[in-house]
């Protein structure tokens, strides 16, 4: 491979890969090709002045991985790589006939292959409202930290993992948290697992006894410079945060269940509108806001934080007639591929297209970014030399780990009966305030598992789900705590 060097005076500039974004997906893809092409030219374009990378990477099992995200200064990335360098800016627009992407501050980057990991952006409930503010990257992180500190009530709309965190870590403050569906944390948690979990909704946090974080955040220096978007936090962005209100009271939530916000009103228009008298609150009480939910209840409070999901973060490439999918994700197939040529797309800007395998689906998550990143530089590569990539083992089976109300939370393949419509049998064991076990069998078959706690299950159960061994002769001794599994099936 020819290997090319910089200098600040080449117009345009140019490199075999060239990379948009700096969150994980982009790191992974960046770290991935010096492996694969040391002596490659490397871009990576980023809109922010850190980049994420996964760091202290702990293997689980076969396919479970633990690391830390931490955010760094692009110059450690330029430091493992001689080849390798980092542009700040934002690209605003390809052309994929001329293979040159153009960035804000004017400078042209001409590509051989190209890879975006430009992320996704919240979908935040009232984009222009004030009073709304959805968590991203550390930007929005010390808002939210700089108004809770003030407040005495916050409302939390949505149900995925940002929202059950924030949840658990808010202390010195109500909350009020809005859900769509018949249970918390429907996300990641079916009914069962939601009511484990709820005693530890009201109780107060004592931080002895919860276990650590799994994961570290880390943060390299602070930056001057405001990035017009910054990459997205990791799983641990919540351990170091200081998520504390103005109020000394017990913690007290409250759960809206099966709703979602009619209407926002700033103090003024609930005057007008009349709105105090129906609020729960005592009339007295004067809030900067004021939420209306579709089940009629109204909530006043100091600010509404939006945890609704996230949109890729496509817009930038409007004119290039990307084929988006449902979730307007770019699609790409198995090699990582656009449909457009030598351009490849990672991580949460994008959406899988290939046929998936049975206990695969995409997540917009973490784990998967980096795994994305990772393979999309092997695919990447061996276009380069007219070969294809064998789709990477990590897209076999779904995994995911993360901590919920201090648990250690372990997901594997369709741990909700995803894909598998009625036909499929639940076993449970469940330890209140220990632990709690889900397998989800469909003809004596795993399909499926959620471990909550300390169960030491995980590579059994990813093993039982990948070779799809008939179980059924153990029935529901499969969960008994008094026979070690482990000792049948390894
Ligand atoms: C609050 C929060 C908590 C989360 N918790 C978890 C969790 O517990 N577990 C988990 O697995 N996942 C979690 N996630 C999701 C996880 O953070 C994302 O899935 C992951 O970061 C996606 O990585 P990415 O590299 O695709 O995108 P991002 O991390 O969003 O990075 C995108 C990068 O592209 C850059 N960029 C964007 N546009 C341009 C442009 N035009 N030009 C140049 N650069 C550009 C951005 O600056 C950024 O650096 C959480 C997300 C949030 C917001």
């Amino acid at each position: 491979m020819a290997s090319e060097t910089f200098s600040k005076t080449d117009v345009p500039l140019k490199a075999v890969f060239v990379i948009i974004g700096g969150g994980i997906a982009g790191v992974s893809c960046a770290e991935q090709l010096f492996v694969e092409e040391p002596d490659a030219s490397i871009i990576l374009i980023s809109s922010s002045p850190l980049v994420k990378a996964a760091r202290n990477v702990h293997k689980i099992s076969e396919r479970l991985e633990e690391f830390s995200v931490t955010e760094e200064s692009y110059s450690a990335l330029e430091k493992q790589n001689p080849f390798c360098r980092v542009i700040e800016a934002s690209a605003i627009e390809i052309d994929d006939g001329k293979h040159e992407v153009y960035l804000c501050n004017g400078q042209i980057v001409q590509y051989a292959k190209l890879c975006i990991c430009s992320g996704a952006i919240p979908n935040v409930i009232a984009k222009e409202n004030s009073f709304i503010l959805g968590i991203r990257d550390t930007e929005t992180v010390q808002e939210f930290q700089k108004k809770l500190s003030n407040s005495k009530k916050v409302l939390i709309v949505g149900n995925g993992g940002i929202a059950t965190e924030l949840v658990y870590g808010i202390e010195n403050c109500e909350v009020v948290w809005v859900i769509k569906d018949k249970s918390i944390g429907a996300t990641f948690f079916d009914a069962g697992a939601a009511q484990f979990f709820l005693p530890c909704l009201n109780e107060a946090k004592h931080e002895e006894s919860v276990p650590c974080k799994r994961l570290n955040y880390e943060l390299e220096g602070t930056s001057q410079q405001k990035s017009t978007i910054g990459s997205a936090l990791g799983p641990d962005w919540s351990v170091n945060v200081n998520m504390k209100g103005k109020i000394q009271k017990e913690r007290s939530i409250i759960v809206e269940y099966e709703c979602e916000v009619k209407d926002i009103y700033s103090k003024a228009e609930s005057n007008n509108k009349r709105l105090e008298k129906s609020c729960s609150e005592k009339v007295e009480e004067s809030w900067p806001v004021y939420v209306e939910l579709t089940n009629g209840s109204v909530h006043g409070c100091d600010f509404v934080i939006s945890a609704t999901g996230v949109i890729p973060n496509t817009s930038i490439f409007n004119n290039n007639k990307f084929l988006l999918a449902e979730d307007k994700g770019i699609l790409i197939d198995d090699q990582m591929k656009t449909n457009f040529k030598d351009i490849f797309a990672a991580g949460d800007v994008c959406s899988a297209s290939w046929p998936l395998a049975k206990h695969w689906f995409q997540m917009r998550l973490w784990t998967q970014a980096r795994q994305m990143g990772a393979f999309a530089a092997k695919c990447m590569s061996c276009d380069l030399r007219g070969e294809t990539a064998l789709l990477d083992i990590c897209f076999d089976l779904f995994t995911h780990i993360t901590r919920f109300f201090g648990y250690k939370v372990v997901l594997l393949g369709l741990y909700n009966g995803q894909k598998l419509g009625k036909d499929y049998e639940i076993i449970v064991r469940s330890s209140e305030r220990t632990e709690y076990v889900k397998i989800i069998l469909q003809e004596g078959k795993m399909q499926g598992a959620v471990l909550i706690g300390e169960t030491d299950l995980e590579e059994t159960f990813e093993n039982l789900i990948l070779n799809q061994l008939d179980i059924s002769v153990y029935g529901e001794d499969i969960l008994n705590p008094d026979i070690d599994i482990e000792d049948y099936f390894d």
